[in-house]
């Protein structure tokens, strides 16, 4: 077991300049390997590459970038698995969560796996997991790749696993809190979706879920977006956390390639600036090349006080829940922070939600809560992002409860 606070300091570490030149050792690799896959070698071909073209970083940008639709199209045309992936010494089949449109299915090798136990395994020891602790998850289970990846990496790491699965109903959330006062798990891993549901079936159940269950309530806050990096059970779950100082997450970047692009070009964006996640995974069978996820993202390469080497990123929100008002486009995370202002918002947790609309050039919000007026918030929302605003504020629970990952954006009907 490593001591101090890095799994594997030798690689967390190494000088900048260095890590990069692993990384692009095993970026020639991928691509050369990628070349024997029918789906990557039409990509690398139709923009005239062969597979001794891409050595570096620079010449990835002329590799296009692949979307999840082609993903889709691909497992249409060659069903089941499509033909980006290879069946041979495939041992796991999940499914994507399908929260854009159909679940695609996913295939991993052994190789596969360990990858992603490995980059788990810094995030898990950063958090402060560590072998032998009885962990509770409530990730979704079933043909969903994440909730078997969440378990099968918590093993390798050396932890005792007890998945729960996503909480469904009332019912459901009550039965699995029964089970935690019986078991009483070390640390639980969940969303916060997830978390408030069980919490709330545990006071339901008479039991204080702090005192009883050891359950920890950490008040979810904007700056979380930057706790974990993933791009997706389909390319890569574990690709990064956040280090004590929490100023994004620290990048694996010697298991993947991490680009922020301008949507349009394909051309990385300056630092700090929303760009689309690419990621191009390194050290797997299944791999993706310049896997374009939709999903707004910031990077930042300066180097951090902790003395992880790597770069960090920080979750923006999805490119499809961007809503634009006047010449502004907004992500949830930014109302979520001018949300932060009123503390009786938070009870314990801003539940709120952007309603997309056809009639009018305005914000609209719908909030749960009480203790502040609808015309506070509007002002607040006003003077901090610049454009009109409607808020209607709704008694507790009144937008309901998923287990998974809140809804924060709908459009008008
Ligand atoms: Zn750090």
């Amino acid at each position: 077991m490593p001591e101090g606070p890095l799994y594997e300091p030798d690689i967390q570490t190494l000088p900048r300049e260095q890590l990069l030149a692993v990384q692009e050792e095993r970026l020639r690799d991928s691509v050369a390997r990628a070349f024997e896959i029918p789906f990557w070698r039409r990509k690398m071909e139709s923009a005239g590459l062969g597979p001794d073209d891409v050595k570096t970083r620079e010449d990835l940008l002329r590799v296009p970038r692949t979307n999840k639709d082609e993903l889709r199209a691909s497992q249409a045309e060659h069903p089941p698995f499509g033909d980006y992936m290879r069946r041979e010494e495939a041992v796991r089949v999940g499914t994507t969560t399908g929260t854009t449109g159909t679940p695609s299915l996913i295939l991993w090798t052994k190789r596969d796996l360990e990858t992603e136990h490995r980059a788990a395994a810094r995030m898990y020891w950063r958090q402060g997991v560590r072998p032998g602790l009885l962990v509770a998850h409530s990730h979704p289970l079933g043909a969903y790749g994440g909730g078997a990846m969440m378990s099968s990496s918590l093993e390798a790491f050396g932890c005792t696993v007890l998945a729960v699965g996503s909480p469904a109903t009332d019912e459901h959330a009550e039965q699995i809190v029964k089970l935690f006062d019986l078991v009483r798990p070390d640390m639980y891993i969940m969303f916060d979706a997830a978390l408030l549901r069980l919490w709330e079936a545990a006071e339901r159940l008479g039991l204080d879920p702090q005192k009883d269950l050891k359950m920890r309530m950490r008040a979810p806050h904007p700056s979380m977006q930057g706790g974990t990096a993933s791009a997706g059970a389909e390319c890569f779950a574990y690709m990064g956390g956040a280090c004590a100082k929490f100023n994004g997450a620290h990048l694996c970047e010697d298991l993947a390639v991490v680009e922020c692009v301008d949507p349009i070009s394909g051309h990385p964006v300056p630092e700090g600036q929303r760009g689309h996640l690419v990621v191009t995974t390194l050290e797997r069978d299944n791999m993706m090349l310049r896997y374009d996820l939709e999903d707004l993202v910031t990077l930042d390469s300066s180097l951090c006080e902790c003395g992880e080497t790597s770069a960090r990123l920080t979750w923006q929100g999805r490119a499809k829940d961007v809503t634009r008002v006047g010449n502004l486009s907004l992500l949830p995370i930014d109302v979520w922070w001018v949300l932060e202002d009123f503390p009786t918002l938070k009870m314990p947790t801003i539940e709120f939600v952007i309603v997309r609309s056809k009639s009018d050039d305005m914000l609209h919000v719908r909030v749960e809560g009480e203790g502040v007026s609808q015309d506070e918030i509007k002002q607040r929302l006003t003077e901090k992002l610049g454009i009109p605003a409607k808020v209607e504020v709704l008694p507790r629970g009144a937008l309901g409860r998923s287990g998974f990952k809140p809804v924060r954006v709908v459009d008008e009907p």
